[in-house]
C-alpha cells in the first residue's frame, strides 16, 4: 500500500479508502448489507494496509453504521481512521447536533471519530448550519475528544465551494466528487486545488462515476482511445491512477460492492503515486473524455442561452441528464435524475412550443422535438 499526505495534518493515510456505501447486499435490499462477504472484504482491505474508512447515517437505510461497528471490532478499530458524516439534511435545530453526534459514536460502538464530516454541504444546508452555530458546537465537541478534526462532503456549484471553503479556518478535509469526466462538474480541478491550496485534505468520492466508467469493455470510442497506449490497464486503472497521480488529492475512496472490487483496487493503491502519468497519458484521459462527450445525442453546450424559458422549463438540465443516460448507458440514474431531482413544473412536458430557446440557440438544435424525447423516455408514468 502506499501512503498520502492527509492535508495539513501528520496522518499518513493509504492511497485507498473504504467507502461503506456500496457494500455487497441480499435480495436487492440496500438494508440487508451480505455481512459475512462485506465484512471479508472491509479486513482484507484493512489488512492489506487501507486505514480509513468512511461511512453516514444514511448508508445502506441507517444500516451502515452499525454494521462498521461491529467490523471494527477484534482490533480493527485502532487500525483505521473513521469518518462518518452529520445528516445535514435532517438538522433542523441545534439539539439535532449532539443527538446525532451521540447516536452515531453508540451506532458505530467507538468512543470518538478520527473525522467528522458535514455531509451533503450545499448553499442551503451552509446557510442552516451557520445559523445554528455548528463551529462553535463543533469546536466544544472536538475538546472533549468525541472528534478529533472536521470536515465535509459537497455536493454544489464551485462558486459555493469556494465560500464554504474559504468561510471557516479549521477544516481538516473536504470531500468532493471527482473524475476524469467531472474536472469542472460540482468543485471540480478548481476546487481540489483551492482547498489543497488552503491546507485541506481532499478526499475523493465517485472515482468511478457511480461506475459508469468502470464498464469493460468501454464504449467503442473510449475503448479505441485506451487501446492506443502501450499500458494494458483496464478502464478502472486508467481512472484511478489519474486521480492518484494529482498531489493535490490525499485519498480515492472506492464504494467497492464485491471482493474481485477489493483486489484490483488494492493492487492499483500498491503500485499508485504522485506523478506517474506521462504527457502522452494525460492527452489520452482527455481524449477518453472527449470520446465519452462525443456520445451524447444532444449537442447541448449548457451555455443557457435558451434560459429562462417563459414556461419554466430547465432545458440545459434537462438535456444534460438525457446526454448522460445515452453516453454512460446509466438509464436507472437518468430517470431518476430526471423524475426526482428536476422540478415535476421544470420539466419536458410543461413546454408550451413557443420556439423562443430554438430562435436563439448557437447549435441549432431541435429543442422542442428533444424535450418531447426525453419526456417520452425518461418520465415516470402518470
Ligand atoms: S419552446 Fe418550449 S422550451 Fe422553448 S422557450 Fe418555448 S416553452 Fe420554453
Ligand atoms: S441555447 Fe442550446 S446549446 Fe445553449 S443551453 Fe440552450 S439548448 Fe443548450
Amino acid at each position: 500500500m502506499q501512503y498520502r499526505k492527509f492535508g495539513s495534518l501528520d496522518w499518513e493515510v493509504s492511497a485507498l479508502g473504504f467507502g461503506a456505501m456500496r457494500l455487497p447486499v441480499l435480495d436487492g435490499d440496500s438494508s440487508k448489507i451480505n455481512e459475512p462477504e462485506a465484512t471479508a472484504m472491509i479486513r482484507l482491505a484493512i489488512d492489506s494496509g487501507v486505514n480509513y474508512v468512511d461511512t453516514a447515517w444514511g448508508y445502506h437505510q441507517e444500516r451502515s453504521e452499525p454494521f462498521i461497528g461491529q467490523v471494527l471490532k477484534d482490533g480493527y478499530r485502532e487500525k483505521v481512521y473513521l469518518a462518518t458524516k452529520m445528516p445535514s439534511w435532517l438538522v433542523k435545530e441545534e439539539v439535532d447536533f449532539d443527538r446525532f453526534l451521540e447516536a452515531q459514536l453508540k451506532r458505530l460502538d467507538v468512543d470518538h471519530l478520527d473525522v467528522y464530516l458535514l455531509h451533503t454541504l450545499n448553499a442551503r444546508n451552509w446557510e442552516n448550519y451557520q445559523k445554528l452555530g455548528v463551529f462553535e458546537w463543533a469546536e466544544k465537541k472536538m475538546a472533549e475528544g468525541l472528534f478529533h478534526h472536521l470536515g465535509f462532503s459537497f455536493h454544489d456549484e464551485y462558486s459555493v465551494f469556494e465560500k464554504i471553503v474559504t468561510g471557516y479556518d479549521n477544516w481538516a478535509m473536504a470531500q468532493i466528487q471527482y473524475n476524469y469526466i467531472d474536472i469542472d462538474y460540482q468543485a471540480g480541478q478548481k476546487g481540489l486545488r483551492l482547498a489543497a491550496d488552503r491546507g485541506l485534505a481532499v478526499v475523493v468520492m465517485e472515482p468511478l462515476r457511480g461506475g459508469q466508467i468502470a464498464k469493460t469493455p468501454p464504449p467503442e470510442p473510449v475503448a479505441e482511445t485506451w487501446a492506443k497506449s502501450e499500458k494494458v490497464w483496464t478502464p478502472v486503472a486508467w481512472a484511478l491512477n489519474w486521480l492518484w497521480d494529482q498531489p493535490e488529492v490525499s485519498l480515492v475512496l472506492s464504494g467497492m460492492s464485491a471482493m474481485a472490487h477489493v483486489e484490483e483496487n488494492l493492487t492499483l493503491a500498491a503500485e499508485s503515486g504522485v506523478n506517474r502519468l506521462t504527457k502522452a497519458d494525460h492527452q489520452l484521459v482527455s481524449q477518453a473524455r472527449n470520446a465519452y462527450a462525443s456520445l451524447a445525442p444532444i449537442p447541448c453546450t449548457q451555455c443557457e442561452y435558451c434560459l429562462p424559458c417563459p414556461s419554466g422549463v430547465a432545458i440545459p438540465r434537462i438535456f444534460d441528464v438525457y446526454n448522460e443516460a445515452v453516453s454512460f448507458d446509466a438509464w436507472g440514474n437518468a430517470g431518476w435524475r430526471y423524475n426526482n431531482v428536476i422540478k415535476p413544473e421544470a420539466r419536458a412536458d410543461h413546454c408550451t412550443e413557443c420556439g423562443e430557446c430554438e430562435a436563439v440557440c448557437p447549435q441549432n438544435i431541435k429543442i422542442i422535438e428533444w424535450l418531447a424525447t426525453v419526456h417520452e423516455r425518461l418520465a415516470e408514468p402518470a
